[in-house]
């Protein structure tokens, strides 16, 4: 079979462009034993394959050049010859910008037929849900009666923040980029207060007017996707004995710069406030918690996929470059099959 994959030519400096990149065509070999074949139906992008394509030290390695990316994927085994996976079986894996691969089954995982679409995986039910899950209730540490705060609030993580705040009873206030966001985030997604922060000139302020509109004296806590001005904004509003779970800094991946704010970062004593960095992958221990979850938060309707699709994976760049440009609602994805 030949499988279409998109190859990294060359490390991008700041934004990454086309000609960074390579569409290749791989004509997969036969089976080895232990070996799985797998048409991908779904990818998804990721803002932090922005950091991969980097030679910079991560927590995870660059991606090789002149070799096909990685990213998270969902697909229907075509053959196998591993007794664990048959012609048929739906399965995750990390081996996205590929239309199909062979793989050892070890790089698989099996996803049961829950009633869930295959691309929930890559969403709400997937790294990108247990993000917000474990951000909000483990780091952030969720208390009753907390107003909080949302950063990159339509993105694919930031629209699962708000949802699972929404539902557990907290006021959440939303920033996003744009009247058509901000317009989803609050007639769609039932959030208090939203700011459209390219329309605001000041930041602190939008907090403040909201905050106050709200009725609310500040935040109690802050999910943070953007960093930045948005930082700066959350540390001037927070209350004493706030909780940051910092999750992304988006502003701050494609910068060549040295970052200018935030100017207040003093505030973090001041306020007693505990700023937590965090990796949902090594949070992987409550994803049983975060499965039943959220699976019956999607079935009672309280937990909507928000999805932008992209067709084909002649389309999957365009997607990547979205991310950075704000072209997505919600989980960035790319249908492949
Ligand atoms: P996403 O939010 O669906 O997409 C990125 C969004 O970021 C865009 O839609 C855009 O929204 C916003 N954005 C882009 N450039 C921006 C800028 N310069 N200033 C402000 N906003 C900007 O992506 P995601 O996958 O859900 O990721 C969201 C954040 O979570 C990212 O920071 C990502 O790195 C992080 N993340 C962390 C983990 C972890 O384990 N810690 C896991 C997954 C994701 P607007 O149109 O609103 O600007």
């Amino acid at each position: 079979m030949d499988a279409r994959e998109i190859h990294l030519k060359r490390r991008p400096v700041g934004m990454p462009v086309a000609d960074d990149f390579a569409m290749v065509v791989n004509s997969l070999p036969e089976l080895a034993e232990g070996e799985v074949q797998v048409r991908n139906l779904w990818m998804a992008v990721d803002p932090a394959m922005r950091g991969r394509m980097s030679d910079a030290k991560s927590y995870v390695p660059p991606f090789a050049l002149d070799a096909p990316m990685e990213g998270p994927a969902v697909g229907t085994v075509v053959a196998s010859r591993d007794p664990g996976f048959a012609p048929g079986d739906i399965v995750s894996s990390r081996l996205g910008w590929r239309e199909a691969f062979n793989a050892p089954a070890s790089a698989l995982r099996l996803r049961p037929d829950t009633g869930l679409p295959p691309q929930a995986y890559l969403g709400f039910a997937g790294v990108t849900g247990l993000t917000a899950y474990a951000g909000l209730l483990k780091i952030a540490a969720l208390r009753p009666g907390d107003v909080v705060f949302v950063s990159g609030a339509a993105g694919g993580v930031g629209s699962i923040v708000c949802q699972i705040a929404r539902l557990k009873g907290h006021k959440v206030i939303a920033a996003a980029g744009g009247a058509q966001k901000t317009a989803y985030l609050r007639d769609t997604l039932g959030v208090d207060a939203v700011i459209d922060y390219k329309a605001e000139p000041n930041l602190t302020r939008a907090l403040a007017r909201e905050v106050k509109a709200i009725g609310a004296t500040g935040i109690d806590v802050y999910f943070e996707n953007v960093g930045g001005e948005h930082l700066q904004a959350a540390l001037a509003l927070a209350n004493p004995f706030a909780r940051f779970a910092i999750c992304g800094m988006i502003s701050q991946y494609n910068v060549t710069d040295a970052p200018t704010v935030p100017r207040n970062l003093t505030l973090v004593m001041v306020k007693s406030i505990r700023m937590e960095g965090f990796i949902a992958l090594n949070h992987m221990d409550i994803e049983p918690h975060f499965l039943a979850d959220v699976t019956a938060w999607h079935k009672a309707g309280l937990l909507t996929a928000t999805e932008t699709v992209h067709e084909g994976i002649d389309h999957a760049l365009d997607a990547f470059f979205g991310l950075f440009s704000g072209a997505d609602l919600g989980r960035m994805l790319v249908k492949l099959g």
